[in-house]
């Protein structure tokens, strides 16, 4: 084995069904007091059952949370959060909900509970992302971190089922990039495999039931798993795709995600054949790449960049920005054979 290190960042978890209920206990376990309730248009009424469970705790909804948290949404948040004299926020939502809360934590060092309702994993990572003048700035910052997670699979019972294929594919794609990250170790590639395992039993189940709720407590629970490798190792050729073409070309995150996972591995195969072997095993199939190319066809998820909004004449641009600064990668990143998985995906082909 080689020699590695394992630091932690712990959040306080709290997993199970109705574990939303526990959200006064656990804002008294962090001396948080005067929460300001976080969420999107969408979910205002998720964001109103949760400001009635907090009761007297609660000084506000702000339910304006929208993808990529545009910078000047984040500055209405904190202004907000300050007049309210909030000390804490409860994000209860998707990848974006929970990064708004990060971008108030940025400023304010406000401390925040996390009720995740998709498979993104934001609520287990330090990075965080803020949207001004078409410009992503990302970052990661342990302030940024949720002090406490209620995982609570209730409220996933909502989540569209084809956004719960997506969003389990975008969790799939954390574990799967973690199991060849140089700063990997064998922990979070036990947790990695475990997440991927949970996902691919979980979402056949979900999209023959959506309301399954013993198959919305798996997808979760491997979503928590991958979001925790997503934080704490770092990603690859595949996420440096899926950060341009969301942030360049605003393609939906979870559905590029989908479609570029079995491309982006196909490209790394004969650079980390251990990782594939370990993501084919976590999938119950032969290969890594086709298996999850396989899984979502089976989910009827999107398999081209060109059926999701991404336009031909971007291909060549999307290939400059992937090769101006990629991510640490298993296998060199070139610009000739990047562009050509671009093209592969944007048709949908054959995984080379
Ligand atoms: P999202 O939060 O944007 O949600 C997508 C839509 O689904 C929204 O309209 C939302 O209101 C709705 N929704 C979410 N959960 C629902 C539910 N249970 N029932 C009904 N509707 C629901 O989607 P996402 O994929 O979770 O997040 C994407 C964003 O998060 C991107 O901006 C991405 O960059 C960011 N992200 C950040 C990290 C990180 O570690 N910082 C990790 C993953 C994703």
């Amino acid at each position: 084995m080689q020699p590695f290190v394992h630091e932690t960042h712990g959040a306080r978890v709290v997993f199970g069904g109705g574990a939303r209920q526990f959200l006064p206990r656990e804002l008294e376990q962090l001396g948080m007091h005067r929460v300001l309730v976080l969420t999107t248009p969408e979910q205002v009424e998720l964001g109103q059952q949760i400001a009635g469970i907090l009761e007297e705790r609660c000084v506000g909804v702000y339910a304006k949370a929208v993808m990529h948290v545009p910078a000047d949404v984040a500055r209405s948040a904190i202004d907000t959060a300050r007049t309210l004299g909030a000390d804490g926020c409860v994000a209860a939502g998707g990848g974006s909900t929970i990064g708004l809360a990060k971008a108030i934590a940025l400023e304010s060092d406000l401390p925040i509970i996390a009720l995740p309702t998709t498979y993104a994993g934001s609520e287990m990572t330090p990075l965080y992302g803020i949207t001004d003048a078409g410009l992503k700035k990302a970052g990661r910052d342990w302030r940024v971190m949720p002090r406490g997670v209620i995982y609570d699979p209730e409220l996933t019972l909502t989540l569209p089922v084809a956004l719960s294929m997506t969003s389990g594919m975008n969790a799939i794609a954390h574990a799967a990039e973690a199991l060849y990250a140089r700063d990997g170790n064998p922990i979070y590639s036990l947790m990695a495999e475990e997440g991927i395992r949970a996902l691919a039993g979980a979402l056949p189940r979900l999209r023959r039931a959506s309301a399954d709720i013993d198959a919305r407590s798996d997808a979760l629970y491997g979503a928590w798993l991958c979001g925790t490798v997503l934080g704490n190792v770092q990603m690859g050729v595949h996420h440096k795709l899926c950060h341009t073409l969301g942030g360049s070309f605003n393609l939906p995150h979870a559905e590029v995600h989908t479609v570029i996972l079995p491309y982006a591995l196909a490209y790394n195969a004969d650079a980390a054949p251990q990782a594939m072997v370990r993501i084919a095993k976590a999938l119950g199939r032969e290969s890594g790449p086709a298996g999850l190319r396989e899984l979502g066809e089976s989910l009827a998820a999107p398999r081209s960049l060109r059926e999701i909004g991404m336009p031909a004449d971007g291909l060549d641009r999307a290939a400059d920005l992937v090769v101006e600064t990629p991510y640490p990668n298993p296998r060199r990143i070139e610009r000739g054979p990047i562009l050509e998985l671009l093209q592969r995906a944007y048709e949908g082909a054959e995984l080379a």
